[in-house]
């Protein structure tokens, strides 16, 4: 099929909600390592890796060959039979993750594992209300979006009662107006206050990202979530670090992002990055939590094997190729180089984010920090015409999110800052 008859048959065929980025959408064709084609056959670097999604690379061969193996093994037996593939993944998962976390429940979805997630804290601890963070992004199903936070994700979905938002630790833009670390990390306190205010006084959990994704890369202070944890525990809640972004080392040094706030979460939830592109998601939780859930359940694709040694491999490649390791190194060396642009080009007002997960906040004047959303979309067109993909995000749509394959070097990090470079240039020309 051509460009063109493809995006004919999106809009016949594909529901109109469902979002591409780009005035003249980009038709993917095929990717490899570092880079993705267009079915016009150009070639992009790759910064945003489908969503942060493949971690190790397109198409990495081990990953592949495993896929190809297991598919041509057994492709599917459902949970009703068990199989190595999964167990052997649940296994890892358990050696991989942070604190007492030990047992899976695997889904197809990141809006999957954060639905399961609340469903069993809910049963663990027999309380219903769920605290939340303005700005998340938790999924599409109709719970998911009542814990995503930002108008435009909510306004299709009818909302779910016993679940409230918290301000967020947003420094470049802080909720309370105080300046970091002068403020004493004041915003935590709100966690209280919603939990008093706004729910029934005892919470079933506390859900948030480590460095929300979809909301702008906003990174908390490091004192943040220690806070917060010790106020959810006085009201009998459990802490769900939703990793389905910065999990599977995209922060650097550490297997989850929430490791980097020296907090021990209840649950896990996770997906994207976790099998490089295979959909995958999964519930880790602790052995108590796990084993609270109350009736039967069943997902027929949880666990399904094909996505199970795909994930496996993938845990292994970021082992092998050392990629917690690089993931800082490169990150470091990253940040540096984005923080330079940012002192030459006053549309960048804050850089943010860790590891190979960084953020540009842009604004029309670093002074008044008005958000700058038709000029991210220039400069997402600016880029794709310099051969680079990059993605963008955050309530006002004002932030460029960048996240590409762990494993590459100071080499592709000189590449796509050299073509952010030449793309913001001849904006302002
Ligand atoms: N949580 C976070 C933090 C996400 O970024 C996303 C997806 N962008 C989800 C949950 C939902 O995952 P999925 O799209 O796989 O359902």
């Amino acid at each position: 099929m051509t460009r063109e008859e493809i995006l004919k048959k999106r809009t016949d065929f594909i529901f109109p909600c469902v979002i591409h980025f780009y005035t003249e959408p980009l038709v993917a064709d095929r990717a490899q390592g570092h880079h993705l084609w267009d079915i016009e056959g150009r070639r992009y670097l790759d910064f945003f890796g489908g969503i942060l999604t493949v971690g190790v690379g397109h198409c990495h061969p081990k990953v592949t060959s495993r896929i190809k193996a297991q598919v041509e093994r057994l492709q599917h037996s459902s949970t009703v039979y068990p199989t190595e593939a999964m167990v052997a993944l649940a296994e890892k998962l358990a050696e991989i993750t942070p604190g007492r976390i030990q047992k899976s429940f695997f889904t197809n979805s990141g809006t999957e594992a954060n639905e399961k997630a609340i469903l069993v804290a809910r049963m663990a601890t027999g309380h219903y209300d769920v605290m939340a963070l303005r700005h998340a992004y938790s999924g599409h199903s109709q719970l998911a979006k009542s814990v995503t936070a930002m108008s435009s994700w909510r306004k299709a979905g009818v909302i779910s009662v016993g679940i409230s938002h918290a301000l967020n630790p947003y420094c470049y833009r802080c909720p309370l107006k105080l300046t970091y670390p002068g403020c004493g990390v004041a915003c935590a306190e709100d966690v209280e206050s919603a939990i008093q205010t706004t729910t029934s006084g005892a919470i079933a959990a506390f859900i948030a990202e480590p460095i929300q994704g979809a909301g702008g890369f906003i990174t908390p202070p490091k004192e943040y979530f220690k806070l917060v944890f010790t106020i959810i525990k006085k009201y009998g809640g459990l802490f769900i670090s939703d990793e389905v972004q910065t999990g599977f080392a995209r922060t650097g040094k550490k297997w989850f992002g929430i490791e980097h706030w020296e907090v021990e979460p209840d649950i896990i939830t996770c997906a994207k990055a976790m099998a490089n592109g295979s959909p995958v998601g999964a519930t880790l939780a602790t052995p108590e939590v796990a084993d609270s859930y109350k009736g039967l359940t069943i997902s027929t694709f949880g666990g399904n094997p094909v996505t199970a040694v795909a994930a496996r491999a993938t845990i292994e490649v970021i082992e092998e190729e050392k990629l917690l390791d690089n993931v800082e190194r490169v990150g470091r060396y990253f940040r540096q180089k984005l923080e330079a642009l940012q002192a030459k080009y006053p549309l960048i007002g804050d850089v943010r984010g860790l590891g190979l997960m960084q953020g540009l906040e842009l604004v029309k004047d670093p002074k008044t920090k008005e958000p700058a959303p038709l000029e991210t979309n220039q400069f997402m067109d600016r880029c794709r015409a310099n051969g680079l993909l990059i993605g963008k995000g955050g309530l006002w749509n004002n932030v460029i999110r960048l996240s590409p394959p762990m494993n590459i070097g100071e080499a592709q990090v000189d590449d796509a800052v050299e073509r952010m470079d030449k793309s913001l240039s001849e904006m302002t020309a």
